[in-house]
């Protein structure tokens, strides 16, 4: 008699990479569920629409490295995801200068600081030797500054700053050596009509394979169980079965569930948790092999944060696809360079030393913003904000009023306008206070060592009966586009097929 709740593999989260793996599981007949903590699907892909109907995507926005992109010519195919290039004019702001004339050359520089970060810091870094962004910068200044002009070296290292809204962490965490590695291919696409309905095509793939006519159809027949919140894993040797605990998150109920083999896409902050009483976390029984937990530690989660600001009409230059607003110039680091004063950087991992007081105002020249044109990219009356950390949580913990208090003068100076009207609606992210994220996505800090934590969790050899049972997939589980939506996917694809690969082989 089969167990009630015993499947061939188990499936942890139902993001991307957790419905890739469920659609190759599926089209190779192995029998599978996917477990999901949160009510709803999608994970980090989550678009939700204002009252006016507009589509405003949480989670990821633009389809990455268009050269090289799988999914591209998928959607593509598929004809019901619109895409807009947005890499058309862009213009530097700055409090002082309004919109800054290009004879200031401050793209030439910010791209030879890039060049610099590329040549240099790959080759004299090591994960312990690594330096900040902000460090490395400093370095390039000190060697350059008689090439540059005051306002070169006052504002080409804020330019510089656009890294913080790639990642979304600040120039004092991020890594120079892991950002010269960071390769892109192509240009970016960003989708106009919801992210999500990309997601929802894979849906149907998945739907159509398991022999339903829509969605629904996959959560009332058991595909997928939505609010079960996987809180422990553990393995019965005899047997040779794993199995998992999962608590309703609203009934509070606990269940089993056994499998042979289990796929994990949890977000790395998630499973990087070690106190087991934290929401989300997994207690693995035996615990994750010491090698596994240590490169964990070595991997951090950046804060990207967005905010949508819906207004009646556009008011703002619409000729423009980007406005990046430059912080102000950091004194010290000008000072550090024409006189000579003394400058430290932080080697420390931990952001909590730069954290904003959420009862403070903060200064809002004192943060890079990067705004998209959505007036350009969508046809609707509304700037999307990208911000990095620790602006992101301070973001997250404000009320609407003073979320607008911050970007007021930062809209009113990429307008030109003195006075401009007042939003109707705002919608932000909470990546990092919500316990299934724990931030954006993997981050590149100082002394990280990412590809180190790819490669053991793609080993992962000795994990239970050391047969690879168990598989980790996901955006931080791949060093093909990290932290993407499309390195999730591939990373899904690749490690399902070992586990059909490896039910083909034992069939022999
Ligand atoms: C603000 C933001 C902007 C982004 N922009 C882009 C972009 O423009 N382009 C791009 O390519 N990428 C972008 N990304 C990244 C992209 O969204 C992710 O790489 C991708 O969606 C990750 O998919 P995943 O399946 O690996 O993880 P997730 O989507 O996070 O799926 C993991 C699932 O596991 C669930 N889970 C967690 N813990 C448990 C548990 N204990 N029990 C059960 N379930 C659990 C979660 O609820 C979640 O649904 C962005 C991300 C953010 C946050």
């Amino acid at each position: 008699m089969p167990q009630k709740n015993f499947h061939q593999t188990i499936i942890i989260g139902a993001g991307i990479s957790g419905i890739k793996s469920s659609i190759e599981l599926t089209k190779n007949g192995v029998d599978n569920i996917i477990i999901e903590a949160r009510d709803r699907l999608g994970g980090r892909l989550h678009t939700i629409k204002t009252k006016t109907g507009i589509p405003m995507d949480l989670g990821a926005s633009w389809f990455h490295d268009c050269l090289v992109n799988p999914l591209l010519k998928k959607t593509f195919d598929k004809g019901n995801v619109n895409f807009y290039y947005d890499d058309g004019k862009w213009d530097i702001v700055t409090k002082k200068h309004g919109v800054v004339s290009d004879n200031l050359k401050l793209r030439p520089v910010a791209d030879e600081v890039n060049a610099y970060l590329k040549e240099i810091c790959t080759k004299k870094y090591t994960p312990a030797t690594d330096v900040s962004v902000r460090e490395a910068c400093y370095d390039y200044l000190k060697q350059k500054k008689f090439t540059l002009t005051k306002e070169q070296l006052e504002y080409a290292p804020q330019l510089v700053r656009y890294f913080e809204l790639w990642i979304g962490s600040s120039w004092d965490l991020l890594s120079a050596r892991c950002i010269s590695e960071d390769a892109h291919y192509g240009r970016n696409a960003m989708v106009t009509n919801g992210y999500i309905t990309f997601y929802n095509d894979e849906l149907e793939e998945l739907f159509k394979l398991k022999g339903h006519s829509e969605t629904s159809q996959l959560i009332e027949n058991g595909n997928i169980l939505l609010n079960k919140c996987v809180y422990k894993i553990t393995f019965d040797d005899k047997a040779k079965r794993i199995h998992i605990y999962t608590r309703d998150r609203v009934s509070k109920t606990i269940e089993e569930f056994e499998c042979e083999y289990l796929i994990c896409s949890i977000p790395l902050s998630v499973l990087k948790l070690q106190d087991y009483a934290q929401e989300g976390a997994i207690q693995w029984q035996p615990p994750l092999p010491i090698d596994i937990r240590a490169k964990l530690d070595r991997i951090s989660f950046s804060s990207l944060g967005k905010v949508f600001l819906e207004f009646s009409d556009c008011f703002w230059p619409n000729k423009t696809d980007r406005f990046l607003c430059l912080a102000e110039p950091d004194d010290n680091l000008t000072d550090a360079i024409e006189n000579g004063t003394k400058i430290t950087f932080s080697k420390n991992r931990d952001s909590s030393w730069y954290k904003i007081d959420p009862r403070s105002s903060p200064d809002p020249f004192k943060y890079s913003v990067l705004f998209m044109n959505l007036s350009r990219a969508a046809k609707v009356p509304v700037l999307l904000a990208l911000i990095a950390e620790p602006l992101t949580q301070y973001i997250e913990s404000s009320s609407n009023e003073k979320v607008w208090q911050f970007f007021e003068p930062l809209v009113a100076n990429i307008s030109g306008k003195k006075t401009i009207p007042a939003p109707i609606s705002i919608h932000h992210t909470v990546w990092s206070s919500d316990p299934f994220s724990r931030g954006s996505y993997t981050g590149l800090t100082i002394g990280d060592d990412p590809d180190a934590c790819v490669d053991s969790l793609i080993e992962a050899r000795d994990i239970f009966d050391g047969t690879g049972r168990v598989r980790f997939v996901g955006e931080g589980v791949t060093k093909e586009a990290s932290g993407c939506v499309h390195g999730a996917w591939m990373s899904a694809k690749k490690e399902a097929g070992k586990i059909v690969s490896k039910i083909n082989r034992s069939k022999l």
